[in-house]
């Protein structure tokens, strides 16, 4: 698919199926003001996690990387009203938005936000395992840091969600510099690798690679 067709093919699926609220496009519009990087997940990739958690019956959800709380927002309403999000953000500022917006939208009761470095506050949590889903969404030269806790602290049947499979198409190059794109690589091999796990890559918006939990 070329790149004109696959943004035509995002506009084609959202008008069908993707139902993004006010409260999801406010905190589209308000990070833009508030000067928050532009990275959270497109709706239609938001609306694609939303649905993979209702088809697991997820309940416990780990999120890695909140931002504005784009993406969490999404993950949260697929939850059953006893389900919960753990959900991990490094910066402050970032946290204190999604804060604010979880309560705008209801949703406080079911998100627990833990603010600091997800490689620090992940084994704090293991205590709570297993989770039916985990979605990585932060530094990407730690994604295989990350792999490692998730399938430990994972059901079986569970699945592991992260973006940015694609990396704007920079998954594809050679071995070079590009920190992102090698630890990116390093998170597909190693799923691969694991045969606890059975890996893909969903290719729409900039990819998210799925694993399931299958021993
Ligand atoms: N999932 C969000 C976008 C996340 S952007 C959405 O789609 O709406 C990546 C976020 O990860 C940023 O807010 C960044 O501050 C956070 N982050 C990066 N490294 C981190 C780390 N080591 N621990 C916790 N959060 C981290
Ligand atoms: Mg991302």
């Amino acid at each position: 698919m070329t790149a004109p067709m696959h943004d035509a093919f995002l506009t084609y699926l959202r008008d069908l199926f993707v139902d993004e609220d006010e409260h999801l496009q406010q905190i589209r519009l308000e990070s833009i003001e508030r000067g928050i990087p532009q990275i959270h997940v497109l709706p239609e990739e938001g609306y694609l996690l939303h649905f993979m958690l209702r088809m697991l019956n997820a309940r416990h959800v780990v999120e890695i990387g909140v931002l504005a709380g784009y993406s969490t927002t999404w993950i949260t309403r697929a939850l059953p009203s006893d389900g919960r999000v753990i959900a991990l953000e490094r910066n402050p500022e970032h946290a204190d938005m999604a804060r604010e917006y979880f309560l705008k939208a209801g949703l406080s009761d079911r998100i627990e936000l833990l603010v600091g470095d997800a490689t620090e506050l992940l084994p704090t949590i293991s205590p709570r395992s297993p989770f039916d889903a985990v979605f990585i969404d932060a530094d990407k030269d730690s994604y295989p840091l990350y792999l490692d806790w998730a399938v430990d602290n994972l059901r079986i049947g569970g699945m592991i969600f992260a973006h940015n499979a694609l990396l704007g198409g920079r998954i594809l190059d050679g071995p070079g510099h590009d920190g992102a794109a090698e630890g990116m690589r390093i998170f597909h091999r190693k799923i691969a690798a694991d045969t606890r796990l059975l890996g893909n890559i969903i290719t729409l918006g900039d990819g998210m690679t799925i694993a399931l939990r299958i021993a």
